[in-house]
């Protein structure tokens, strides 16, 4: 059955001129980053409506800075020890046999450091950071993460949180003279990131294949690019645990199954 529709997928992605691969938080639940919603994920402890928006972070940091410290490492500390997994190097394998756009709601940059060329963030990146413009202050590493997380560390465990959090995140948000700074990242009441989600909404009307990897679909308005996909002509193909609305599923983990159909996409021998 799900060799079928491997090699189903498989003549889809082989034959496709323009590809756009859309992923969610599962492409990177292999490299220790989990998902939010996912048993066990992070909205479970820190509920959306208190920690992902930057009115919320706001008032965290003003009512509960020790809780925000928490926050903050389960978020940054899976992401600065994270690297690419087996998912996100196939696909950036894809790129050697046709043209690829990757549209990623993730804010990890893993697709980059897997050898992805054209990614769309269209929910940004926490390792770009912008001042009140949305101008570009500085760009972290991974390293910077790794050091924040120390500090955080730190900062947790003390009685006087509120005092150390602002210099335990200064690399990533802070004032200065000219005004606030802060990652380019798109929280709840955030418009999406541009020019890359105008971007994202043309490559999914143009590509001849998409391929949905790692996300529930819920998160609006990224989880219409599929239809949008579908209604331009295009077969949806996902992956991921969960069953889903895909012209072809393939139900299991990234890590493994993309891998597998990029095997039989470009080296099989008939
Ligand atoms: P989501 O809506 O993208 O859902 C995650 C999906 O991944 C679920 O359907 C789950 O079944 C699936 N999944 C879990 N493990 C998988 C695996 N090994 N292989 C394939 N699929 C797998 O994400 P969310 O967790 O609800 O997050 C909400 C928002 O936060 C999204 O924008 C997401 O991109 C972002 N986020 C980003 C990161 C990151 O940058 N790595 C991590 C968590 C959340």
């Amino acid at each position: 059955m799900i060799l079928e529709e491997l090699d189903d997928a498989a003549g889809w992605l082989r034959t496709a001129r323009r590809v756009a691969v859309f992923t969610g938080a599962g492409v990177s639940a292999e490299s220790g980053i989990p998902t939010f919603r996912d048993g066990g994920g992070l909205w479970r402890e820190f509920p959306p409506e208190e920690f992902a928006s930057w009115r919320g972070l706001l008032s965290a940091a003003a009512t509960s800075p020790g809780k925000l410290a928490r926050f903050l490492l389960a978020l940054l500390e899976p992401i600065a020890t994270a690297r690419p997994n087996s998912a996100h190097t196939a696909i950036a394998e894809i790129e050697k046999y046709t043209r690829v756009t990757i549209i990623t709601q993730n804010v990890d940059g893993l697709h980059q450091e897997a050898g992805s060329r054209e990614v769309l963030q269209i929910h940004g990146t926490l390792l770009e950071i912008v001042d009140s413009h949305g101008q570009p202050v500085r760009t972290l590493t991974r390293a910077d993460l790794l050091e924040m997380v120390r500090r955080l560390h730190r900062a947790a465990d003390r009685p006087a949180a509120a005092l150390s959090l602002p210099w335990a995140i200064r690399p990533m948000a802070g004032l200065r003279p000219t005004g606030a700074y802060k990652p380019r990242i798109v929280l709840f009441g955030d418009a999406m990131a541009e020019p890359d989600w105008s971007a994202a909404m043309e490559a999914a009307d143009e590509c001849d294949c998409f391929l949905s990897v790692g996300t529930s679909g819920q998160v609006m308005p990224a989880a219409m690019l599929p239809s949008r996909a579908r209604i331009a002509g295009a077969p949806v193909i996902e992956i991921g645990p969960e069953p889903c609305l895909g012209d072809i599923q393939l139900r299991g983990h990234a890590g493994s199954l993309l891998p597998q159909l990029v095997q039989a996409a470009f080296h099989q021998v008939d």
